[in-house]
């Protein structure tokens, strides 16, 4: 159950034919994060007008937040080309050379998991990001001399769950960063209804609800979780789609009334009941919950933490007020204040 549950919840980066079916297209299908919109359709303006390319954007935040989602809708809006590629595949300078060379004008190059981007290529990335030149060193040693090479103008999109870890120099060629936030109730149930819609699922307003409630603030584990409520009422129901149906479609996955999967809870039961509340430090709570730091610090912390469950602190991650309620224990009063 526990990696059925962790897919539904962190399909990182994964394509999935759910994803293309649902992916809205344009920004008027897209919903929530009105600011970031905003923003982005009079960068678009703008551009157009000008009849520029885009500048260079960031987009940072938890997955399955929408920020490939942006970058398809920003390519479409500006009738550019989209290129979609990640950190971990461009391995050599030459596979960013080879990418680079076939842009054509206004294409919009999305990079994600910007922040796993091998330094070499990173620096590769910065004339051509700022002058639309690829600098390429032939040789090595005494012969070695660089040719330079002309790039269209082509706008580059990054996407990372963790800001921190970019550089500086390679932050600081975005024109502009873009934070995606978790989404609310409300606007996660209506993204359920639209998703429902192109499924051909008549689903009522309560279950949207009560699945927009289970889904972490994150669109694509909404749409996962709807994909399993119609799997689930196909064989179990027939007709519309009540909260009763959803709810016990959505109890045999282990998630729970506040979105919290097994490894949520996990990680705050060892929290509470092995190391007394904290503060632990992250490294050791991952060996005792058997996952990677980094996969706490991206996927399970940040929800957790908006949540008031658990919060970082100096020493270590301690339990929030909300764990100890959770889990029927009294909260002992130096954590009282903490939220
Ligand atoms: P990220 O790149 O941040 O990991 P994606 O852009 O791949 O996330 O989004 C995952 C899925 O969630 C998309 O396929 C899309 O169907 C859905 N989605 C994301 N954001 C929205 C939104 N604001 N409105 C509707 N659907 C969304």
């Amino acid at each position: 159950m526990s990696s059925k549950a962790r897919n539904l919840a962190a399909d990182v980066g994964e394509a999935t034919a759910l994803d293309s079916t649902l992916r809205p297209l344009d920004f008027s299908d897209f919903e929530g994060q009105p600011r970031v919109r905003e923003r982005l359709e009079i960068l678009v303006g703008a551009a157009k007008s000008r009849g520029d390319v885009l500048p260079h954007l960031l987009f940072c935040g938890p997955p399955g937040l929408g920020k490939t989602t942006l970058a398809g809708i920003l390519a479409r809006a500006m009738g550019a080309r989209f290129r979609v590629t990640s950190g971990p595949v461009l391995e050599r300078a030459g596979d960013l050379a080879g990418l680079l060379t076939t842009l054509e004008p206004g294409d919009v190059l999305f990079i994600d998991e910007i922040h796993r981007l091998n330094k070499v290529i990173e620096e590769y990335l910065y004339p051509a990001m700022e002058d639309y030149r690829l600098d390429i060193i032939l040789d090595q040693g005494p012969n070695a001399r660089s040719i330079s090479l002309n790039l269209p103008r082509f706008t580059l999109i990054g996407a990372t769950t963790r800001a921190g870890m970019l550089s500086a120099p390679l932050r600081s060629r975005f024109g502009m960063v873009n934070r995606l936030d978790y989404y609310d109730v409300l606007t996660l149930s209506s993204i359920v209804k639209r998703s429902a819609r192109l499924l051909s699922l008549d689903l009522d307003q309560n279950a949207a609800l009560e699945i927009a409630r289970r889904s972490r603030g994150t669109p694509r584990i909404c749409n996962n979780l709807l994909k399993w409520v119609r799997d689930y009422s196909a064989v179990h129901s027939s007709g519309q789609v009540d909260r009763d149906v959803a709810v016990k479609a959505l109890e045999i996955l282990d998630i729970d009334e506040n979105g919290l999967d097994e490894m949520d809870k996990r990680i705050l039961d060892v929290l509470l009941n092995r190391f007394g509340g904290g503060p632990i430090g992250v490294n050791s709570l991952a060996v005792a919950v058997g996952e990677e730091p980094a996969t706490i610090e991206e996927v399970y912390e940040p929800y957790l933490i908006m949540e008031g469950f658990l919060a970082r602190t100096p020493q270590g991650r301690v339990a929030g007020s909300r764990a100890y309620t959770k889990f029927g224990l009294a909260v002992p009063p130096n954590q009282q204040n903490l939220f």
